[in-house]
């Protein structure tokens, strides 16, 4: 190894919570396939180590997956070749370390009643109970995941149809789950009881579309239908569309992190626009916290609706005084002089004619370790910066998410162990605020139901497996490969 290093997942890669994949079909449209890739495109930022894509000519699938960005592992000769009027198609997000291709959905199995591809957002909390279950009843596994459970209890299951077999199989399941499924001649998509997950129907003249966020839906212009209710399962085939509730009714549980920070602020979730939610929740934030200041700043991208909102309520100036780069990779090379927040500079920088002698609020979405705002901070006041007033456009993370999101082990969430005084002076910010639970919903009227906020509060909808004092991903360390069985 030379004296340069290369170091992995730089430092504010691992400072947040990371998405767990997209999903996206389509049924009875002659350029399937084609639109399934271009809905990947839309979805890429739910997932970025691995797409695949699996088509139906209504005898055979025809599949291809790889590693890398959708761009990189599809090309038109690769599309040309997923033949057939029905496809399906997943992104996947993989924590550091655990990159593999048979890892890579959709996943495909032959069994008794023919083909079956899956694709899954979300994360089963009864994993290794299921697990046991089904070895010890003979099953063989390829793989640690958890999609695969769903596929060997829908392969068991005695029931006549498929629809049935699929709800048999689910009723044992615990946990997330957005799936979209394909048979040789039927689509099929689901979401969980609780509906931790989105999950869209949309209409491309007159073929269904299923996708995780409506900006799928736009891409490829096709009309949104509704929201995918939460524990609804949709048939699609020749015979239309029909819509089955196979489950025990469950108060839904919706992500309400989905609107602070994963989905895309083009979408509109479970109903409402992202980017509009987010502004109102940066609007609470200035109603709530004021900070005596001259500009106000996000942390880009995700913090830059808030920001707006923060701004327009406190009749301050908007500034873009931090730029992304958008285009670095998981690994770098460091050079042999040691650079001052090297890691960090990656992936902002400073725009110093804005930030001289400016006392800044600073908007940030969400604070997870803190890592990468204690090394922004000097870094804005290096840069000129007289003052930073950093306020977070959430309520503080005290706890991990095992529904289908990559979080930090509770230890590593800043907040589940540090009071808010401690937190600022650990970042180094002049005053640090957070929104309160009231200006968080505040876009319904600070009505909670309906809404999971468990990473907020530790109140868990599904009960998780004991021991959850690391993250989700150490439920499955049984297993030799950890990657597969990462939530989707
Ligand atoms: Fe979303 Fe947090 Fe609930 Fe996970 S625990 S589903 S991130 S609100």
């Amino acid at each position: 190894m030379t004296e340069n290093r290369e170091l992995f997942a730089e430092e504010s890669e691992r400072d947040a919570f990371h998405d767990e994949c997209g999903v996206f079909g389509v049924y009875g449209h002659p350029e399937a396939a084609n639109l399934v890739y271009l809905g990947l495109y839309a979805l890429q930022h739910r997932g970025q180590e691995s797409a695949g894509i699996v088509s139906s000519n209504g005898k055979a699938f025809i599949e291809h997956r790889g590693m890398g960005l959708v761009a990189d592992i599809f090309n038109a000769d690769v599309i040309g070749r997923l033949e057939g009027t029905s496809a399906i198609g997943h992104n996947r997000y993989s924590t550091q370390g655990s990159t593999s291709l048979k890892n890579c959905q959709p996943v495909v199995v032959e069994y008794a009643h023919g083909g079956l591809a899956l694709a899954h957002n979300g994360n089963l909390v009864n994993f290794h109970e299921l697990r046991e279950q089904l070895e010890r009843s003979g099953s063989i596994f390829q793989s640690s995941s958890d999609s695969e459970i769903i596929l060997h209890l829908i392969a068991t299951s005695k029931a006549p149809t498929m629809a049935d077999r699929v709800a048999d199989a689910l009723s044992q399941v615990r946990g997330a789950y957005s799936l979209v499924m394909l048979t040789e001649r039927e689509l099929m998509a689901v979401r969980d009881p609780f509906g931790f997950r989105p999950l869209v129907l949309g209409n491309l003249n007159g073929s269904p579309i299923v996708a995780s966020e409506t900006c799928a839906l736009d891409l490829v212009r096709a009309e949104y239908v509704r929201e995918i209710e939460p524990g609804e399962l949709l048939v699609i085939n020749e015979d239309g569309i029909r819509s089955l509730r196979p489950f025990p009714i469950a108060p839904a549980k919706r992500c309400i992190f989905e609107y602070v920070y994963f989905a895309r602020p083009d979408s509109l979730l479970y109903g409402r626009n992202v980017y509009q939610v987010r502004k109102m929740q940066g609007k609470a934030l200035a109603r709530e916290c004021p900070a005596d200041a001259d500009i106000v700043v996000p942390v880009p991208d995700s913090g830059n609706a808030a920001a707006l909102g923060y701004a327009e309520e406190s009749g301050l100036p908007f500034e873009m005084a931090l730029v992304r780069s958008h285009y670095i990779g998981r690994t770098f090379i460091e050079p042999r002089q040691a650079i001052r927040h090297f890691g960090v500079k990656i992936k902002f920088n400073p725009v110093v004619e804005l930030l001289v002698g400016k006392r800044v609020v600073l908007i940030e979405d969400s604070l997870v370790r803190g890592t990468t705002l204690s090394k922004v901070i000097p870094m804005l006041k290096q840069a000129g910066a007289r003052e930073v007033h950093v306020r977070i456009a959430a309520p503080p993370h005290t706890h991990s998410c095992f529904y289908g999101i990559d979080t930090p082990t509770r230890e590593e969430l800043v907040a589940s162990h540090q009071s808010v005084e401690e937190i600022r002076q650990s970042i180094y910010a002049d005053s640090l605020g957070y929104l309160s639970w009231e200006g968080l919903y505040s876009f319904v009227d600070g009505k909670r139901e309906g809404f999971c906020d468990a990473c907020f509060t530790g109140n868990y909808p599904v009960a998780i497996p004991q021991a959850p004092a690391n993250s989700q991903l150490h439920l499955f360390e049984a297993n030799d490969d950890r990657s597969a069985a990462a939530p989707r």
